[in-house]
């Protein structure tokens, strides 16, 4: 009886991702509500010590996919591994990340199960046994509502909107391995490169500090680098900084660049156009510094800050400063 949920967990240099003990966590009490059980799925090499972590998170069953070809992500070898969990799962539906990872290997692994994928999804219920969720859509303007017809169905969680937090009680545990190599059809990775000052990525950041047009010139993006060191934050960027050649686009937030739902997101002389918002505005608590009172992010933050960010940004490092000393 399909009854219950598979989690697929992300890892990375053996360590689960905060965002798979959020799925873990949403997994769990979905599987309640639906009178099953919680699975989750690792697949890499050498993780099987996450096992206990993945138990402290309810997991009944614990899935293994463990070898050489799997040591570094690789979509169809994954997805072979989702697949062959899902057969033995037989789960009522399938929970992924919407991470970089998740974001290709939820619709892969869909289309290998025949089953319907909702990804980037910020709400999940069970509604008469089934799943309905919820996912932003025309760049986040509106927000639509899909239940699931087909099982199982697959599910991908936008990072940082759900919370994450063990189980009353850790679940039975019991480890299963599942027979998988590595898939012909992908492209080998031979070794993973760190990006050059090992910077926190903005997608998956639960603090972000953010810099626009107003800061007037690429030195100035120092000011709000010393300002997310100090938060532990990433940094951000609007479009128009990233065009203007200021930053690389890698930390470009919005319609086209990354969606973000930190809950912290300090944004400094932004104006906050609608494809700025589109990738932000799931932020859970948002900082705006602007000096134009009449600026479109003040009717979208929580706190506001009218003044020179030259002024105020400096003000802010120091008070942080001494509130640590
Ligand atoms: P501006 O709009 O120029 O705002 C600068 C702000 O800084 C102003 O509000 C000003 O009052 C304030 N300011 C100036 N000096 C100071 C000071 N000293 N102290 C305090 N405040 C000051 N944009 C994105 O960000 N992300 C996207 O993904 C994206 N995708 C797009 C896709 C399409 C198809 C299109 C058409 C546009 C897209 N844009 C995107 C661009 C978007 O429309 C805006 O042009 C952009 O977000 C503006 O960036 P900004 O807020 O940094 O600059």
């Amino acid at each position: 009886m399909a009854d219950g949920i598979l989690v697929v967990a992300e890892q990375r240099q053996g360590q689960l991702k905060p965002q798979s003990l959020q799925a873990m966590t949403k997994g769990r009490s979905l599987a309640a509500e639906l009178g099953g059980k919680l699975s989750v799925l690792l697949i890499g090499k050498g993780i099987e010590g996450l096992a206990e972590e993945c138990k402290q998170y309810g997991a009944e069953t614990i899935y293994l996919a463990e070898g050489d070809g799997l040591e570094h992500y690789a979509a169809a070898s994954y997805a072979d591994a989702v697949v062959k969990a899902a057969a033995d799962a037989d789960p009522k539906a399938i929970v992924f990340t919407a991470t970089v990872m998740g974001k290709e290997l939820a619709p892969v692994a869909g289309a290998k199960l025949g089953c319907g994928v909702c990804t980037d999804v910020t709400a999940v219920e069970v509604e008469d046994g089934a799943l309905s969720v919820v996912k932003p859509i025309y760049a986040g303007k509106c927000f639509a509502t899909f239940r699931s017809r087909s099982f199982p169905a697959a599910v991908s969680l936008r990072p940082n909107v759900f919370a994450a937090s063990p189980a009353d009680a850790p679940g039975a545990g019991e480890i299963k391995r599942i027979e998988a190599a590595g898939s012909d059809a992908d492209p080998k990775a031979v070794e993973l490169i760190a990006a050059e000052g090992s910077e926190l990525d903005v997608a998956e950041a639960s603090v972000i500090v953010s810099g626009g047009r107003g800061i007037k010139g690429p030195e100035n993006f120092e000011m709000i680098r010393e300002l997310a060191g100090e938060l532990g934050a990433a940094v951000g960027a609007s479009r128009a900084v990233v065009d203007a050649g200021w930053i690389e686009h890698k930390h470009q937030v919005g319609q086209t660049g990354k969606t973000v739902s930190p809950n912290l997101y300090v944004a400094v002389g932004i104006s906050g156009a609608i494809q700025h918002l589109a990738g932000m505005s799931s932020s859970k608590l948002i900082v705006a510094i602007n000096k134009d009172a009449d600026a479109p992010i003040f009717q979208h933050c929580d706190f506001g800050i009218v003044g020179d960010l030259f002024k105020v940004v400096p003000e802010l490092l120091e008070a942080i400063k001494a509130a640590r000393n």
